[in-house]
């Protein structure tokens, strides 16, 4: 069972909705926060969207997800969102700056004995935990999209992070459906990444060079170490748009990106969510 008996979540965007949902649907107190009334608006559609999509994929817990929704308290005031929380999560934008100024109006809000965790997913928590004003009780916790399905929970405190808070927060991972995986340091990337991340490349490389299609790279390495779907698989449920960006962000990846411009985007080509990437659906 959940060691917090009251999870806040902060921002109700793609992750954040995702992680107030699930830990609803397995039945602790969530209150969700967001700027004002039209995000608030937009995080309670994504709600019922994700409810309905959790429900499908694990029909055994369609009740739990269904009935989720309702049971989230949604708000757009700060205060009152953390004032009674045992945990609070951070899903909002991936800026230093605005997570910095988010954590140090939570850190004076919420009450001292309040975990407060970050699903940052390349800011490191030592990068914000003075903010918070209680380094110790504070640490990462990151989830993948699509949470239910693919429900890995990366626990990651820095340095100053007290190891009985990280051991907790893994507990609570565990009690809302969640396969903890713990780092005992911290890691840009975390663990998935820091091993999906060179595996696409190499992929990416591999087809720009001319070594071989797509096809062929995905197989070979479907076939040698029995993973259900090769790197180019990988690229079209991430999101060609996602890929694509990523690799505008690195000068180095700079051909990648012309190529997945000219070759995916510019005909509409997605991925999965459009039906067409390097492959059709
Ligand atoms: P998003 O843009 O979908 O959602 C962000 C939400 O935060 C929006 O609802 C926005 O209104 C809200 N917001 C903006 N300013 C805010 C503020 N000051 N206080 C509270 N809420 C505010 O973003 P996302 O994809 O959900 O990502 C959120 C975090 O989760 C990021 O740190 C990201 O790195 C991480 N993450 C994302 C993914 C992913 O696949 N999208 C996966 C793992 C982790």
């Amino acid at each position: 069972t959940s060691p917090y008996a009251r999870v806040t979540v902060l921002g109700l965007g793609v992750l954040g909705a995702q992680i107030a949902l699930q830990t609803a649907a397995h039945g602790v107190d969530v209150t969700a926060y967001d700027v004002d009334d039209d995000a608030l608006r937009a995080g309670r559609e994504r709600l019922e969207r994700f409810a309905g999509a959790a429900a499908r994929d694990l029909p055994d817990l369609a009740d739990a997800y269904g009935a989720a929704p309702g049971r989230i308290r949604l708000t757009s005031d700060l205060a009152d969102a953390v004032g009674a929380a045992d945990l609070v999560v951070e899903a909002v934008p991936e800026r230093l700056e605005l997570k910095r100024d988010v954590w140090a109006r939570v850190g004076a809000a919420a009450p001292p004995s309040a975990v407060l965790a970050t699903n940052s997913s390349s800011l490191l928590p030592s990068a914000m935990a003075d903010a918070t004003g209680r380094p110790e009780r504070f640490l990462a916790l990151h989830f993948a999209n699509r949470i239910w399905a693919q429900n890995t929970a990366e626990v990651m405190g820095h340095a100053g992070t007290d190891p009985a808070v990280a051991d907790q927060v893994e507990v609570f991972a565990a009690a809302i459906g969640m396969e903890p995986i713990r780092l005992h340091r911290e890691q840009p990337a975390y663990v998935l990444n820091s091993l999906l991340i060179p595996l696409l490349g190499a992929a990416a490389e591999l087809l720009l060079k001319g070594v071989a299609d797509v096809e062929t790279i995905d197989r070979t390495w479907r076939t040698a170490t029995g993973a259900p779907a090769g790197p180019f698989q990988v690229y079209d449920v991430v999101g060609l748009r996602t890929a694509h960006a990523i690799a505008s962000a690195d000068p180095a990846s700079r051909a990648w990106a012309d190529y997945l411009q000219e070759n995916y985007l510019d005909r509409g080509r997605f991925g999965v969510e459009s039906g067409e990437g390097f492959y059709t659906y």
